[in-house]
C-alpha cells in the first residue's frame, strides 16, 4: 500500500532560476516551477540526488533517503505564491524561453502551472512545457495563446512506446505516471492545435529501452502522432538516487541488477561503456529514418529585434552537437560552442553588426576567429536567403 501524498503550503522567496543565455538542448534561458516533488514518482528520477532534493533542511545532513515512504513522490511542496513571485521576477527581464508547467496530479487541485501560464501571456514570454501527462490538454487554450504572441512548444517525456517488448517493464518504472500511449494521443492533440510538439526520450534506460528498435519505435510514434522531433539522453545515477534505483530495480527487474551496478561503478555518474557519441548517433539515425529532427527547434518571438542572433546561435549549436556525436577533437567543439556564447551575447542585432562592422567586427566577439567568422558569416547569408525566398 503507497503512503498518502501530502501536500505542504509554502511561501518561496524567489521562483525563477536564470542562466546567462540559452540552454542548447531545449532553448530555455528560464526556469519556473510551482511544485516541488513530484506523483509521477518516476523511479529514475533524477530529482532524488540529494543536489535536487526538495526536502533538504538547510545546514543539516541529510537522513538516509526513506524508500518504503518515498518522500520525493508522497510529499509535495505547493508553492502557493508561484505565479505573483513569477510576475515579479519576469517583469524585470529580457524576452526569453521560460521552461514551466508541471502537470502531476497536484495541477488538479492547486491549478498554480495555469496560473503561471496566465502571466506568460500577459508579458509577452515564450514557453516550454515538458509532460509526462495529458493534463496538460486542460491548458491547450491558453498555451495557443502564448503561441500565437510569443511562441509556445509542448514536449512529451516519453521513453518507450506499446510496440517495445520491454513495454510494461518500463511502465512499472513509471507507473504513477499516465501510460505512454496516452501521452502520444495527448501529442497529436497539440499538433492538431498548432503547438510545436515532440518528445523528449529521457532517461533511455539500459537494457530496457536504449536499443535501437525503441529508439527507432519512439522516433514512428512520435512523427505518427505529429511531433516533430526527438531528444534523447541517459540514466544517470547519484548518491542517494542510485541507491534507491538500485533497490527498485532489484524488485522490478533483478535480472538487470548486477549489469547496472557493473555500467555504474561507485563514483559514476553516467553509464561506463561507449559512451555519449555512438548513442547520440543513434538516436540522430532512428530520427532520420522517421522523418523527424532530433533536436529540438529553437523559439523566436515573432518579430524579435534580435532574432537572427538567435538563430545563428541555434545554427552554431546544431553544429557542435553533430561534431559532438561524430566524436569530433574537443577544440573543434568549443570553438562552436563559444561562437553560438558570443553571437547569443551580442546586444546589437547581428545583421546590423555585420553590415557595418564586417568580418572584423565578428571577429573581435569573444573565441571567434578568422576561421569561426567566416562560418558566421555564411550562416548570416544562409538565413538571410531562405527568409528572401520565403
Ligand atoms: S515526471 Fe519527471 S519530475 Fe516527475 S518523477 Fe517523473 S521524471 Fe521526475
Amino acid at each position: 500500500m503507497p503512503p498518502r501524498t501530502r501536500f505542504l503550503p509554502y511561501q518561496p522567496k524567489t521562483i525563477l532560476n536564470k542562466g546567462p543565455r540559452a540552454d542548447h538542448w531545449f532553448w530555455t534561458r528560464y526556469s519556473a516551477y510551482p511544485y516541488l516533488g513530484c506523483q509521477h514518482g518516476c523511479e529514475f528520477c533524477y530529482c532524488r540526488e540529494q543536489k535536487f532534493f526538495p526536502h533538504k533542511t538547510p545546514g543539516a545532513a541529510l537522513p538516509a533517503y526513506d524508500a518504503a515512504a518515498d518522500p520525493f513522490s508522497h510529499l509535495i511542496k505547493v508553492k502557493e505564491n508561484a505565479p505573483q513571485l513569477l510576475r515579479k521576477a519576469l517583469a524585470r527581464l529580457p524576452l526569453d524561453v521560460l521552461f514551466t508547467g508541471d502537470y502531476q496530479p497536484a495541477e488538479r487541485k492547486f491549478g498554480l502551472s495555469r496560473q503561471m501560464l496566465e502571466v506568460c501571456l500577459d508579458l509577452g514570454f515564450p514557453v516550454f512545457i515538458l509532460s509526462r501527462s495529458p493534463l496538460v490538454l486542460r491548458d491547450l487554450d491558453l498555451i495557443q495563446a502564448i503561441h500565437r504572441r510569443a511562441r509556445a512548444m509542448v514536449a512529451f517525456s516519453i521513453i518507450t512506446t506499446p510496440d517495445s517488448p520491454d513495454y510494461a517493464r518500463v511502465c512499472r518504472m513509471e507507473r504513477l505516471a499516465p501510460p505512454a500511449a496516452k501521452r502520444f494521443a495527448a501529442m497529436q492533440q497539440v499538433a492538431a492545435a498548432g503547438i510545436p510538439t515532440g518528445t523528449v526520450a529521457m532517461p533511455l534506460l539500459p537494457g530496457l529501452c536504449d536499443d535501437d528498435a525503441n529508439l527507432q519505435s519512439l522516433a514512428r510514434w512520435t512523427a505518427g502522432h505529429g511531433g516533430g522531433f526527438m531528444l534523447g539522453s541517459g540514466l544517470t545515477l547519484s548518491d542517494q538516487q542510485r541507491q534507491y534505483f538500485f533497490g527498485v530495480l532489484g524488485q522490478l527487474c533483478p535480472d538487470l541488477l548486477a549489469h547496472y551496478q557493473k555500467i555504474y561503478p561507485p563514483g559514476s555518474y553516467g553509464p561506463a561503456g561507449p559512451g555519449w557519441p555512438p548513442f547520440g548517433r543513434r538516436i540522430r539515425t532512428a530520427c532520420q529514418a522517421a522523418g523527424i529532427r532530433h533536436r529540438i527547434p529553437r523559439q523566436v518571438v515573432p518579430g524579435e529585434k534580435r532574432s537572427l542572433n538567435k538563430r545563428v546561435a541555434e545554427a552554431l549549436a546544431d553544429a557542435l552537437y553533430t561534431l559532438e556525436i561524430e566524436d569530433a577533437p574537443q577544440h573543434r567543439i568549443w570553438a562552436y560552442r563559444k561562437a553560438a556564447w558570443a553571437v547569443d551575447d551580442l546586444e546589437q542585432e547581428l545583421g546590423l553588426f555585420y553590415k557595418t562592422m564586417g568580418r572584423k567586427g565578428l571577429e573581435s566577439l569573444p573565441g571567434i576567429g578568422p576561421g569561426m567568422a567566416e562560418v558566421v558569416a555564411g550562416m548570416i547569408k544562409t538565413i538571410n536567403q531562405q527568409d528572401s525566398a520565403n
